[in-house]
């Protein structure tokens, strides 16, 4: 049967009274996901509407026009809406705040963002179909989160479930290339958090699969310096070893030493060397000059580092500032590190409210959910507020891959399912009785 149906035909076929009641679904449940699966042509033309306005982080303009198009969908559920503005000098668009609050169950935070990878020139602009997949910029990432964060509530509010509940719903501007510097930019995030108890973070994942951590990002920078010389007496006292074996010195027993822990990597991204260079972090671009027959004087390498707690980062960092330390003779070498992103480390809570998740899952009909190690997960907006909530569950938007590339896309029949997953939960979190840890 074609997916994109007539949303006539579709209600010829499935009306609301002849949707099958899954007998383990209380009669709220079954009305929310029978909503869901009502409307899951309409959720997904909305998808496609929002795919085909352009919002590359650079398109200002674009950004707000997707979040213009949610706020009124969001002012119509109840919600009270708001631009929560960066600093002009940032060229960002603001973050869309939709907030509802009552006495009810938990307080929760859900997340998403309205920007994607793809600006305004680039090749990949349209939304396309064809059976169960669909393909378009932002197709996951995450306009596809934002139709699931929508239309959960839809089916929430159609359960009169969200009467006297608390939520806010945070859509940045800028997740995919943050305004700098991101203590100012993951403010108005950083303030929801502090209210909430608990976040739900609707970026794309894998079928199936949802995380409870996600890994912390740093960049590192090695500086080595040589003593000049013709190369005809490099290893002498007075020449040394040159600046690019110390490099590769401290490459190797970073490899060595550091290689293979369980949850860190790190990566040397680029390197220059050699009599002269120069380096611009920013665009990532090097020049150097440097002969056969001279010792380098200088060598430059530039990597990042990944780690699941701020614990395994300083040890990390320790044990590389100390091969960085060991100097060959003749040279010496510096090490920075500037994290640019926190770790969100997997709490007992966010453990426990993923088995809850897979339990709504099982209820629906859907199976088991897998965890999906913070390792194959890429950094995100949440990571930012880890520090300040203690339960969460990232990777709840829809199921797909190839985000960030041309191959981007959904799959389809996933947005009912992950609706109905995300409006199960919330509901049960809401409930009064939920007050009690
Ligand atoms: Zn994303």
């Amino acid at each position: 049967m074609p997916i994109l149906k007539p949303l006539i035909l579709s209600s010829l076929l499935f009306p609301l009274s002849l949707l099958a009641n899954t007998p383990q679904l209380s009669a709220q449940e079954n009305l929310m996901s029978n909503y869901l699966a009502e409307r899951k042509n309409e959720q997904l033309l909305f998808l496609e509407k929002l795919v085909n306005i352009n919002s590359g982080t650079q398109n200002i303009e674009g950004v707000k026009k997707i979040g213009e198009i949610l706020q009124a969908e969001f002012e119509a559920l109840g919600f009270k809406t708001r631009w929560a503005e960066l600093p002009a000098g940032m060229q960002r668009a603001p973050t869309l705040i939709a907030e509802r609050k009552g006495s009810a169950g938990k307080k929760l935070l859900l997340i998403a963002h309205l920007d994607t990878v793809f600006q305004k020139d680039s090749p990949f602009q349209k939304f396309e179909q064809k059976g169960n997949i669909a393909t378009g910029p932002g197709v996951i990432d995450n306009k596809g989160g934002l139709v699931v964060i929508l239309y959960a509530l839809k089916a929430l509010q159609a359960a009169h479930a969200l009467d006297d509940a608390s939520i806010a719903v945070a859509m940045t501007g800028d997740e995919e290339n943050n305004g700098k510097p991101t203590s100012i930019s993951r403010q108005p995030l950083i303030e929801l958090a502090k209210q909430s108890d608990i976040a739900l973070d609707f970026e794309p994942t894998i079928r199936n699969h949802a995380s409870v951590g996600r890994r912390g990002t740093a960049h590192w920078l090695i500086e080595a310096k040589g003593n000049e010389g013709h190369s005809s007496i490099i290893f002498s006292k007075e020449a040394g070893d040159g600046a690019i074996f110390e490099t590769a010195r401290i490459l190797n027993q970073m490899r060595e030493k550091l290689g293979g822990e369980d949850g860190l990597t790190f990566n040397p991204g680029i390197i220059v060397g050699g009599t002269k260079t120069d380096y611009d972090k920013i665009s990532g671009r090097g020049n150097s000059f440097g002969r056969t027959n001279l010792i380098p004087q200088t060598a430059l390498v530039n990597g990042d580092i990944r780690y699941l707690t701020a614990a395994q980062r300083d040890l990390a960092k320790k044990k590389m500032e100390a091969i960085v330390g060991s100097n060959l003779p003749g040279t010496s070498a510096t090490f920075q590190l500037d994290e640019v992103l926190p770790p969100m480390p997997a709490t007992e809570k966010s453990l426990g409210l993923f088995k809850r998740y897979s339990q709504i899952s099982q209820k629906l009909g859907y199976g088991e959910m897998q965890l999906l190690p913070a390792n194959l997960r890429g950094g995100g907006d949440i990571s930012y507020i880890a520090p300040y909530v203690s339960t969460s569950l990232v990777g709840i938007g829809a199921h797909g891959s190839g985000e960030h590339s041309p191959q981007e896309h959904v799959e389809i029949d996933s947005l009912l399912m992950q609706s109905q997953r995300a409006a199960l939960l919330m509901q049960e979190l809401v409930q009064p009785r939920e007050k009690i840890d």
